[in-house]
């Protein structure tokens, strides 16, 4: 993209982790970034530990690790020292009810308080953690319940009358469910339970390679798959929380995703406490003004969010965030969709400093390719390849991959496995796990190009790419060029079978408020893609709607509105937000 790079001054660069990317990125070894990490005798370890009583071992009890903040505004203050007594409780519930090493713990539960003790607790009791959305009804529940055979569930009774008690006799692994608002049944009332525990635990010593996590992917491209992770992952974690997110002991950071999706675990309990920052969780959904006063009441320094809420706050207008100030700010960072250009100019405008933009997946654990606090940005650009990960562009045939060396080739985005965050399995499918792997790389399904500076540039899903009169067009750069028209709140490209061209371009596109959807907005719309793309690429159908349909975790699900278009079936949907209207 043709936007000025954003360049970081040198007092800026001084003040950041990682203040030269490059001979960082020469000397960087993981096995030396494991000595960061506590460990216990004998190579064992364990990401609570790492997470809590490690700090409070160091007499940092009294810090704040977590401040929550009810949806009516309750506060609530953990220090590192209440989160230990209170996951030391926890594990001592989880062994009364039977549960020991390798069960499999899942949280049924918005953003409370119990939800995190829950997933360290498990942790220290050496299970194995699954977060699953709150908002998730019983038929994806009970799917990923199954799937991963879960032993145990912590909800409340909401959930479990609404949609989980009718699912308990269909799943045999499931051996106790937790309430953390009383009992049910056969349930076991937790805050009881954790009244009555004591207070010590002797955190399980687990073997670098022991599963720790379970996550299911955002369910995007097709049915979610169950991403299996190790306790080794905390390497990973604490290491990018440093270098990507510029996490540092003190720091007030606000990670704004819910731990049901991959970036809510790692970098929304693992990282921010292993790093020692103070975390704010807000149990409440995205509201402007609510998130422009907590970033400023509570002087959050780091702050990691998504495009879609980025969008949205774009939408409301620059006004809005000038009636706050947020001198506390140092880093913004963006994941989970593409984040256009439009937005980095844009925050830069807005708060003086650019969202930095990573990558990363479910499957990789951790951050793989970032923009960093002291690196130029270029807005558009996914950033460069964390020190230890080594990311390239590949041409994948029948025979193998093949790295495409020149700037700006299209091609499969591939990692060299190693780093340890890396999943180990897919659930269940052994098959589809092994067919990521090709001649020594791991093939991560998105499609992206590198510039003669080594800076990656997202294109698009494989399965999103546009085939049209012998061009290759990512619907990013489409959707990028439509977001700079004032009218264009989001949009969402796909492309349309057609006889002659192969495949046509189609827009959908949702207006900011006080725009009417008119021809003549459609009209100046298309004009305004073909002078920014010309006209091979630019789209020839553009249809208004008043929201595009994304997975909860905000993601534009642009294989829902080609299935809508061409009349297919909608395929899996269980993690199908906010629908069109
Ligand atoms: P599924 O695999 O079930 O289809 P998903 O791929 O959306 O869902 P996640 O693991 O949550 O599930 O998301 C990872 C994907 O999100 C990446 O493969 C990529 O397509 C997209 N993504 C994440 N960060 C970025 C980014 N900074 N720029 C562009 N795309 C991104
Ligand atoms: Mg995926």
């Amino acid at each position: 993209m043709d936007r000025p790079t954003i360049a970081k001054t040198p007092e800026t660069r001084k003040a950041t982790n990682m203040q030269d990317y490059a001979q960082t990125r020469a000397t960087f070894l993981w096995d030396t970034a494991e000595k960061d990490i506590d460990g216990f005798a004998g190579g064992t370890l364990n990401i609570a530990h790492e997470a809590i009583n490690r700090h409070v071992a160091a007499g940092h009890g009294d810090q704040i690790a977590l401040r929550w903040i009810g949806k009516k505004d309750d506060v609530r203050d953990f220090t590192y020292h209440d989160l230990q007594v209170q996951t030391n409780r926890f594990a001592n519930v989880l062994r009364a009810e039977g549960l020991t090493r390798g069960d499999k713990v899942y949280a049924l539960l918005g953003r409370v308080p119990e939800l995190y003790i829950a997933a360290l607790g498990t942790l220290k009791a050496g299970c194995t953690f699954c977060p699953l959305f709150s908002a998730f009804g019983p038929e994806p529940i009970h799917s990923r319940l199954e799937i991963g055979g879960g032993n145990a569930v912590i909800t409340s009774k909401r959930h479990y009358k609404r949609k989980l008690k009718s699912l308990c006799p269909d799943l045999p692994d499931l051996r106790r469910v937790f309430l953390t608002d009383g009992a049910e049944d056969d349930t076991v009332d937790l805050a009881a339970a954790m009244q009555s525990a004591s207070d010590d635990f002797e955190t399980e010593r687990m073997s670098p390679e022991d599963p720790a996590l379970l996550h299911f992917t955002s369910g995007t491209t097709g049915k979610p798959k169950g991403v299996v992770h190790v306790h080794q992952a905390v390497v990973a974690h604490h290491a990018t929380g440093r270098m990507a997110l510029d996490l540092r002991p003190g720091d007030t950071y606000w990670c704004t995703a819910d731990p049901g999706w991959v970036t809510g675990t790692s970098y929304g309990i693992v990282a921010p406490l292993t790093n020692r920052t103070t975390m704010i969780v807000d149990e409440a959904e995205f509201d402007v003004e609510r998130w422009y006063a907590t970033l400023e009441r509570e002087k959050v320094n780091v702050w990691y969010t998504a495009p879609t809420a980025i969008r949205m706050l774009m939408k409301a207008g620059a006004e809005a965030a000038a009636a706050h100030k947020f001198p506390a700010l140092r880093f913004m960072a963006s994941v989970g969709e593409p984040l256009n250009p439009e937005a980095v100019t844009w925050s830069n405008d807005t708060f003086g400093m650019p969202f930095h933009d990573n990558w990363w997946q479910t499957e990789t654990g951790g951050i793989m390719i970032a923009n960093y606090a002291a690196m130029d940005v270029k807005p558009g650009s996914m950033g460069k390849p964390l020190p230890g990960i080594d990311a390239g562009i590949v041409e994948v045939t029948d025979t193998g991959a093949r790295e495409l060396t020149e700037p700006m080739e299209i091609g499969e985005l591939a990692l060299r496995p190693g780093w340890p965050s890396m999943m180990r399995a897919y659930l269940n499918q052994e098959q589809r796990y092994q067919k990521c792997f090709r001649d020594g790389w791991y093939l991560s399904g998105d499609l992206a190009m590198r510039d003669e500076d080594g800076y990656f540039w997202f294109v698009g899903r494989s399965d999103d790419l546009i085939k049209s009169a012998g061009h290759l067009i990512g619907p990013f750069e489409v959707e990028s060029a439509l977001m700079e028209h004032d009218a264009v709140a989001e949009a969402g490209v796909i492309g349309v079978p057609d006889e002659t061209a192969g495949e046509i371009v189609k827009a959908f596109v949702a207006l900011k408020p006080g725009f009417e959807a008119t021809d003549d907005l459609r009209l100046d719309l298309i004009g305004h893609a073909r002078k920014r793309l010309g006209p091979a690429v630019a789209p020839k159908d553009i249809e208004f709607r008043k929201n595009l349909p994304k997975t909860r975790s905000g993601k534009i699900m642009r294989r829902l509105l080609k299935a809508r278009e061409l009349g297919l079936p909608e395929g899996d949907i269980s993690t199908l937000e906010s629908d069109e209207t």
